[in-house]
């Protein structure tokens, strides 16, 4: 790895012709399918630098912890060695971003800068300055939108310069742009000339993780049952697994397997960490999701449904475009402002698993050791610590996500965790259900394989008490070898009591609100089959409870959740 050294300039000795030189720099975007920018780059007779820059900030390595950077590793591995294949190598630099692009451009003669457009507002103002350079430097640049279905601008500019604010606005002004771009072609490498020197590796190699600083928070997350490997060659094999499950589900009717028959202990299916860094593009992803649709369905016309979760990684994307603020509470134009507790201690339980719900506490260790959890893990964490039971800021609970997923998104995770505590895209906070950490679980993991994975020290746990250790005999306690309160901790917070002081406080927070005429500011879902589309539920609501009322009543959730 190199952190200023260049491969030397190109003199017009090395060939006849004096050849014209591009970097395509990857950032997200690390694939080689459907990357337009990269396509118009690679033309005939060109010199070509595949080129990474460990900035500090790139491809939110700032936050990352081991799981996501050794993901990252290895998506660059895996283009280090798609770009080997064909006579190139990536060319790898950890050092300031502006030095090093400026120096790479005047010692090889760049005269074309290519990249996937960063569309999150957090890398606008990096891009403006790196457009300048170029500027200042004469060097052309060519930004194309890839990494979301539609360019948010273009979203923006059909819906008077605003973002939509609520979801079936968003779909509506979609609709008007038109269907999301068709994927390109893959680009022809025999075209352009790659130069790569005998010690490429020692001078521009890929770092290990350990090199960049990050370092296994513990021993599991090398050790992990469900084992995530970054990059596109394994984004596009994932894809052609996962469309098998798509179109059997298709041929019987169904959409969105994954989330209407969720599988909390099932094998890694998920591609969301694959789009997050773009290893898949989202196109791709989109295009072959419709066309199997509009197959099984032919002449039906094509649902929205069957794409529906794309459609909610399109929105927050386009939600945020213009927010540098989305991803906290104060200043944030579209967030509540809600006085939730500050304690320190209550958030570190949550964030080590040691709350004592076992349903939880096991969520919170796949988390930490895999840095993937199931869309209904997400819900019932974050509802724990926000509004349902602790009391505490999202944006504390944003930060422990955008450290540990795999997936984590600037946007997507803010976006996400604000709904879930009630805070935005919730029409009048009529959130009077949330899950229930004990019947939530027990539906979710019927047979306890989740959390005794998880959770060893309840493996011995019989199934009755896995839920509620707390309530097992002494006796059975001893059996299992699995004291509460020594081995395991006691529930941190009695749910019924607290479920109902949140419910409390949360409709105070309503009533303010509903006095000063603002909700209607919010954005929000704009009716009910919206948020049935956002949160998964069992048809029966089963594992939410009215809230407080957790002893009495049998169901699993806590009625009135996200106003359903
Ligand atoms: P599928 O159901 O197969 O969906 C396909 C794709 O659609 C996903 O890969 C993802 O890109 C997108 N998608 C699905 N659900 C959502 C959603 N609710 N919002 C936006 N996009 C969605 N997803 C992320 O990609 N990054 C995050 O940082 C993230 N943070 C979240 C935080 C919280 C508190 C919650 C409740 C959800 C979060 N999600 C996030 C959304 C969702 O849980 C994951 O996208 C999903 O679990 C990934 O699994 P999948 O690929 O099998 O999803
Ligand atoms: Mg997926």
């Amino acid at each position: 790895m190199a952190t200023s050294t260049m491969p030397p300039a190109q003199t017009s000795s090395d060939s006849v012709e004096v050849k014209k030189v591009a970097i395509h720099w990857f950032r997200h975007g690390l694939r080689i399918h459907d990357n337009p920018a990269l396509l118009e780059t690679v033309e005939e007779g060109w010199e070509l630098y595949p080129v990474f820059i460990f900035d500090g900030e790139v491809a939110g390595t700032r936050t990352a912890g081991y799981n996501r950077m050794r993901f990252l590793i290895e998506s660059l591995r895996d283009l280090d060695e798609t770009f080997n294949n064909y006579g190139g190598r990536l060319y790898v630099f950890t050092g300031d971003l502006m030095n090093i692009l400026g120096n790479l451009i005047k010692e090889w003669n760049v005269s074309r800068l290519s990249f996937d457009a960063d569309v999150e507002a957090i890398w606008h103002k990096r891009d403006q300055d790196v457009r300048r350079l170029c500027s200042e430097l004469d060097v052309e640049v060519v930004e194309r939108v890839s990494h979301v279905l539609w360019d948010p601008k273009d979203i923006l500019e059909n819906n008077g310069g605003k973002p939509p604010l609520t979801y079936s606005l968003f779909n509506q002004v979609a609709r008007a742009v038109g269907d999301p771009p068709k994927t390109v072609d893959d680009p022809d490498f025999s075209k352009v000339t790659f130069k790569v020197k005998s010690n490429h590796d020692k001078l521009f190699g890929i770092p290990d993780v350990e090199t960049l600083g990050v370092f296994p928070e513990c021993e599991q997350q090398n050790q992990r049952h469900n084992n995530w490997v970054g990059g596109e060659t394994r984004a596009l094999q994932l894809l052609s697994q996962r469309m098998q499950v798509e179109k059997m589900a298709f041929s019987v009717g169904m959409v969105m397997p994954n989330q209407t028959f969720p599988n909390v202990s099932g094998p890694p299916l998920s591609m969301s960490a694959h789009l997050r860094f773009g290893c898949l593009s989202i196109r791709k992803l989109y295009w072959v999701l419709r066309n199997a649709f509009e197959k099984s369905h032919p002449g039906k016309g094509f649902s929205n449904s069957a794409i529906g979760q794309l459609l909610w990684r399109e929105y927050f994307y386009t939600m945020s475009v213009n927010n540098i603020n989305y991803d906290k509470m104060e200043e944030n134009p579209i967030c509540l402002n809600i006085p939730w507790y500050n304690d320190q201690e209550k958030l570190k339980k949550w964030e080590n698993g040691e709350t004592g719900f076992p349903w939880i506490d096991a969520i919170m260790k796949q988390l930490k050791h895999e840095g993937w959890i199931h869309h209904v893990c997400r819900h019932a964490t974050s509802t724990f610590l926000t509004r349902g039971d602790l009391w505490l800021n999202w944006v504390d609970g944003l930060k422990v996500f955008t450290k540990y997923l795999l997936d984590a998104d600037w946007s997507v995770c803010a976006g996400n965790w604000m709904w879930m505590s009630s805070s935005a895209f919730e029409k009048v906070l009529q959130c009077p259900k949330c899950f229930c950490p004990v019947r939530y679980g027990r539906k979710m993991d019927p047979d306890g394989v989740y959390i005794r994975r998880y959770l060893p020290v309840l493996k011995d746990m019989p199934l009755r008490y896995l839920f509620e250790p707390w309530k097992a005999p002494k006796s059975v306690q001893e059996k299992a070898n699995c004291i509460i309160g020594v081995d395991y901790p006691l529930p941190m917070v009695e749910h019924g009591k607290a479920s109902k002081q949140c419910y409390n406080m949360m409709m105070e927070v309503k009533n303010k609100l509903l006095a000063t005429g603002k909700e209607m500011e919010l954005c929000g879902p704009a009716n009910t089959e919206e948020v049935a589309q956002f949160v998964w539920m069992p048809g029966n609501h089963a594992g939410t409870c009215h809230q407080g009322e957790e002893e009495a009543n049998p169901s699993m959730l806590c009625d009135g959740l996200m106003g359903m």
